[in-house]
């Protein structure tokens, strides 16, 4: 499993992301959707999900090396930070409405 040189683009084809090579390594994964972010992340996600040794024979994304540290804040969500000043209180039901 070698590196993707710098660069350019290769597909993990069971994972379906694009991993772009960079120089120095940190390598920038391209996920379908929500902004680029690291192997460690797409490992968090994904490759650490596949299922028997066919599938990690073909992922671009299973030497350690490569991918880093994987940190607490790469397993979560990519979701924007909602802000609920508006809604607090009143969870699953209007406001002022109770009988
Ligand atoms: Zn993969």
């Amino acid at each position: 499993m070698a590196a993707i040189p710098p660069g350019s683009r290769q597909r993990c084809t069971v994972c379906g992301v694009e991993i772009q090579g960079m120089v120095g390594g940190g390598d920038l994964v391209h996920f379908s959707q929500g902004g680029p972010g690291s192997r460690a992340k797409l490992w968090a996600r994904v490759c650490q999900y596949l299922k028997g040794d066919a599938q990690r024979a073909q992922c671009l994304n299973q030497d350690a090396n490569l991918r880093g540290s994987v940190t607490p804040s790469d397993y979560y969500a990519e979701a924007p930070m909602i802000d609920l000043g508006g809604a607090m209180g009143s969870p699953g039901g209007a406001p002022g409405t109770d009988s």
